[in-house]
Parts: structure tokens; C-alpha cells; sequence
């Protein structure tokens, strides 16, 4: 990985994974995104619960999902709010449309900020962060 990621030196502030979303996280460290599916009416979702936040059902198992989707909104962060976050300014926070479903804040690396796009294609790209722990990223697809 030759480009910065906006959030690199971040590795500190990294969310502990739970026993709940623990399955997310170790699809991310294995390059994978993995979503929470409803075995009752197969919905997909994020962040993880221990409930279907469509029919509440409560037997939800964990798949990997394609990880493409679309820029669904972004900002443009210009403002260096944490020493963590590097000399990286500006990066784009953005929030990205799964094409099953679930939206999730990430950003997306790879393109100049100001070239992100509402609607532009993006996929899954987690990078590695430390040696045990990766961070979901997305590229133009
Ligand atoms: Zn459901």
C-alpha cells in the first residue's frame, strides 16, 4: 500500500470487536465483508444486532456479500480533528449503499476526494491497519 489511508494511524482508536460483531471484523482482517443475514426473511444488515431490524427475528446467521455498492452521500473532511488522522487531510467520509441493502460510513481511497460522486460504483477494499486488525475502505469500482 503505497497511498495514505485517511485513517492509517488510527490503529489505537480502532473499536474492540464484541462477541456480537466479532464475525465482521474477521472478514475484514480476511479481505472479506461478511454481513448479519435474517434466516427468516433474508434481509441483510449493518451494524450487527442480535435481532432482524426488518422482521425482529432473532436466528440471524453471518455471510460474505459482495461488497460492491454506491456512493450514497459524502463530505469532504478538510479540518484535522485527531493527531491520528495524519497529515491525510482532505479525505472524504462517505456513506455507501450495499448492493444488499445495508449502508455504512467508510471512505473511499484510491481517488483524489474530490473526485468521489454520489452514485459512483464502489467495492470493499479492507486494509490491513496492524497485524491483527483491518478497517473496511472502498475503491471506485
Ligand atoms: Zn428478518
Amino acid at each position: 500500500m503505497t497511498e495514505p489511508l485517511p485513517n492509517a494511524n488510527k490503529a489505537d482508536l480502532l473499536p474492540e470487536p464484541t462477541e456480537r460483531d466479532a464475525p465482521f471484523w474477521e472478514g475484514l482482517r480476511a479481505s472479506e465483508l461478511r454481513l448479519q443475514r435474517c434466516s427468516a426473511c433474508a434481509s441483510f444488515q449493518y451494524p450487527a444486532e442480535s435481532f432482524c431490524y426488518d422482521c425482529g427475528a432473532t436466528s440471524l446467521q453471518w455471510e460474505r456479500v459482495s461488497g460492491g455498492g454506491e456512493v450514497y452521500s459524502f463530505i469532504t473532511v478538510h479540518q484535522r480533528y485527531h493527531p491520528a488522522f495524519g497529515d491525510n487531510t482532505p479525505y472524504n467520509v462517505s456513506i455507501i449503499a450495499l448492493d444488499e441493502g445495508p449502508r455504512l460510513v467508510s471512505n473511499v481511497i484510491g481517488t483524489p476526494s474530490n473526485q468521489v460522486t454520489v452514485g459512483m460504483r464502489v467495492q470493499a477494499s479492507p486494509q490491513a491497519l496492524t497485524d491483527e486488525r483491518s478497517w473496511l475502505y472502498f475503491r471506485p469500482a
